[in-house]
């Protein structure tokens, strides 16, 4: 089957004992044997729910993987990937990470004596002498989060591979429906499915998905150790969400690329990140590597223009954390995601105070327009 179909038909479709179209919901925590070393395929919910396996097998086959782990939450997922390494591991990872993945890092793995060190991906001429023996895997992330910078996932894996490091790849934003790392050359990917996945900004959720056996194993082995496992009922919404990603990601990609062209040539704002536009330093590279640039847009107001008077004053648009949902959002990374790092830090990467992320939802994108051009102008100082 094709992306499309898979989307609607993959994993595990429907109700082989009724004929329901869609998947039960397995609300229970235990399944009855028959006798002693003679299950039904089950045995308890946190190794295994029926629900969650047919998620699991959903998004291992929409990514081109043998295998995946459902979590009960990005971060989860996340701390899964990371709990594959022991003391003394370091790992290489993208500059501009999720803020949460650089706060898992940095605040309970390396505790731990699981090391870390950022480098910017946008410029791989360094990358392979970073890649000592006590390295053990690259982690990405791209397009990045709030500034849109583009990886060459091939040319990453090309390099880690010569010197056997794992590439984990955060795919969050894409989403398999736009780009499939595994078959650019990763080994892992990730995803927080609370966003695109999902897409209706209802449940939090998290996936692992891999194309090695073993690797595979071991996961399932941490995920039902450590038991962050993804719930049935958000495994059936992430199913139900899932079915819609191809239309929903067509409308999110366009409208986004319609507010990043309008927002370039807008008074209001100084500079647009979105690898969209054919003037954005990754444009060519998210042309060959992906379907579609995504739906999410950062730009930089002019000084003259007050953020904060613009959160005010938008109606339609919501002020929040979060992306990926139907509906349009909108963040202010400096105080936001970014918070934690320290200011001059985070100006220097390009975040400043007047840095806005926008999470194009899938409403009249002229609606959109109208509703940013009234808070332009009531942010006008
Ligand atoms: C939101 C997000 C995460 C974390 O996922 P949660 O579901 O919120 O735990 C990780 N990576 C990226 C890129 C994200 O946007």
């Amino acid at each position: 089957m094709r992306t499309d179909s898979l989307l609607i038909h993959g994993g595990v479709d429907g109700d082989k004992q009724t004929g329901a179209v869609n998947v039960p919901i397995y609300l229970t925590s235990t399944f009855r044997q028959a006798g002693l070393g003679e299950d039904f395929g089950w045995e308890y919910a946190r190794t295994g729910n029926p629900t969650r396996c047919a998620a699991e097998k959903l998004v291992a086959e929409l990514e081109g993987g043998v295998s995946a782990t459902a979590y009960a939450s990005g971060m989860a997922a996340i701390t899964a990937v990371l709990s594959l390494f022991k003391q003394g591991s370091r790992l290489i990872v993208s500059r501009d990470v999720y803020g949460g993945t650089f706060r898992v890092l940095d605040q309970i793995f390396k505790p731990f004596g699981i090391t870390y060190e950022s480098y910017d991906m946008t410029d791989l001429s360094g990358l392979a002498e970073k890649l000592t023996e006590e390295v053990k895997a690259v982690y990405i992330e791209t397009p990045s989060n709030p500034l849109l910078s583009v990886t060459d996932i091939q040319a990453v894996a090309e390099i880690a591979h010569a010197k056997q490091k794992l590439v984990i790849a955060d795919n969050t934003f894409m989403t398999p429906y736009l780009q499939k790392p595994l078959e650019l050359g990763a080994d892992v990917v990730i995803h927080s499915g609370t966003k695109y996945l999902s897409g209706h900004s209802d449940t939090v959720c998290g996936f692992v998905v891999v194309k090695n056996e073993k690797l595979g194993k071991r996961l399932a082995f941490i995920q039902n150790a450590t038991g962050g496992v993804l719930p049935p009922f958000d495994s059936f919404l992430t199913i139900r969400g899932i079915k819609t990603l191809g239309v929903r990601m067509d409308r999110h990609v366009k409208n986004a690329t319609e507010l990043a062209a309008w927002l370039a040539g807008h008074p209001a704002v100084k500079k647009v990140y979105y690898p969209g536009l054919e003037s954005d330093p990754g444009y060519a590279l998210q042309r060959r590597q992906a379907r579609g640039a995504g739906g999410v847009v950062s730009f930089e107001l002019r000084r003259k223009y007050d953020a904060r008077k613009m959160f005010k004053s938008i109606r339609l648009i919501t002020f929040g954390e979060s992306l990926g949902g139907v509906e349009s959002l909108m963040c202010h990374p400096a105080t936001m995601s970014h918070a934690s790092v320290p200011r001059e830090i985070r100006e220097a990467m390009g975040i400043t105070d007047g840095l806005i992320r926008l999470s194009a939802g899938i409403e009249d994108v002229e609606d959109l327009k109208e509703d940013l051009e009234r808070a332009f102008r009531k942010a006008k100082g």
